[in-house]
């Protein structure tokens, strides 16, 4: 994988770069949807490309206990099995072993955990999380890393670590495949010596590229940014940066000033099938009495295919019908929101108008919607709190780590 630089921002951090791939291109700053299961829920490739993602991410996790990286690869790797000849980021399974089990134990070996779906019993090792993303085949691949629950002390933070570090060196010794991109994931709790000292030794290893990993567990979004703003200067200059797992719309914007390029959140997709839609006003909760008689679309100023063709009055009918198309149509306004927001943020760029842009919404986001006390949160931000399947792993695996 090769990432070319195009342009720095000279008033903030920023980088507009693009990234190439054994399958194509991607621009950055980048949005990626969630795959979970090798599929965006509801959506084709082919809607996905419409809407203008270039590259989509899927979990190990889900696909090694079903229907198997084996059979994946005998079936012609996952881009084939999924039918998405383009970029494809897998993450390494240790989010969800952690998130999705209760019974997980962690040792320097790996993760032992029973499978949510049968109760089958499994170790992930750093050489396991290797061999099944080499596999399934994908363009990007993480390396083990175990996520700092929040909080944590500066003892436990560091301990955790080192067990990140270990597993990373193990996992860049056991990779066999070429045309994959390894990354490596800097952790080290809230504590910047140790965020630090994280990010020293993973370039002492080299990474074709640098994940922030154990961000948005739960901290507030200060400290978030804070840690961003601390480590993001510290990685390689000519390496892509992934912020895994953040987030809203305004979090993307701060961490682009502060020099991410790489993004995913099931945040569009989820809030999607919950009806809660993005605008440039704030969110939108299609199920409301007031949306009965609304002949509007979601968001006049969206050219998505569900903002050309659907009111709200007819999105709210099919959602409270519970009917399939609600979650189709919803996920594809709300990534195309997502998609068109990163798009605007690297034009901004290249015409040298990236502050201005991010003012420009955020005056826009005060308005209307926001200022509504039914929906007293911005953008989502209450999807912070714990959820099962977001950034939030069990807080109970810390005191089972030798
Ligand atoms: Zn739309």
């Amino acid at each position: 994988m090769q990432f070319e630089i195009i342009k720095k921002d000279s008033t903030s951090d920023a980088r507009l770069g693009r990234c190439h791939t054994s399958h194509g291109i991607f621009h950055t700053p980048a949005f990626m949807p969630v795959g979970t299961q090798a599929t965006v829920k509801s959506l084709t490739p082919e809607d996905l490309r419409e809407i203008g993602a270039e590259i989509i991410l899927s979990n190990t996790y889900h696909l090694f206990l079903r229907p198997g990286h084996e059979r994946i690869q005998r079936l012609g790797g996952l881009h084939r099995f999924m039918h998405w000849d383009h970029p494809l980021l897998t993450d390494s399974g240790g989010f969800q072993v952690f998130s999705l089990n209760s019974l997980v134990k962690i040792s320097e070996e790996g993760v032992q955990f029973q499978s949510h779906i049968d109760g089958s019993r499994h170790l992930l090792s750093p050489e396991k999380a290797i061999e099944i993303q080499e596999a399934m085949g994908a363009d990007i691949i993480m390396s083990l890393d175990e996520c700092t629950p929040y909080p944590a002390s500066h003892g436990e933070a560091e301990r955790s670590l080192e067990l990140t570090l270990n597993w990373s060196r193990r996992c860049k010794d056991s990779r066999r495949r070429e045309d994959q991109a390894l990354f490596g994931i800097v952790q080290g709790g809230m504590y910047s010596d140790l965020r630090k000292r994280s990010v020293g030794a993973l370039r002492e290893m080299g990474f074709a590229g640098y994940a922030l990993g154990g961000l948005s567990v739960g901290e507030s979004k200060e400290m978030m940014l804070e840690v961003v703003s601390q480590t993001a200067p510290l990685l390689p200059w000519d390496r892509p940066r992934y912020l895994m797992g953040v987030g809203t719309p305004f979090d993307m914007a701060q961490a682009v000033l502060r020099g991410v390029d790489m993004f995913d959140c099931v945040l569009p997709t989820r809030n999607a099938r919950n009806g809660m839609l993005f605008t440039r006003s704030g969110r939108l909760v299609i199920k409301n009495a007031r949306y009965a008689d609304d002949d509007s679309s979601i968001d006049p100023g969206c050219s998505c295919y569900t903002c050309r063709h659907y009111s709200r009055a007819y999105l709210r009918h099919l959602y409270l019908a519970e009917e399939i198309l609600a979650m189709r149509l919803n996920t594809i306004h709300n990534l195309h929101f997502y998609l068109t927001f990163i798009g605007e943020i690297r034009q901004a760029m290249a015409e040298e108008r990236l502050k201005d842009w991010v003012k420009t919404c955020y005056a826009q986001w005060n308005s209307e919607e926001e200022n509504n006390a039914e929906q007293p949160d911005r953008w989502g931000s209450s999807s912070r709190k714990k959820t099962p399947g977001k950034r939030n792993p069990s807080p109970a695996r810390s005191a089972s780590m030798k």
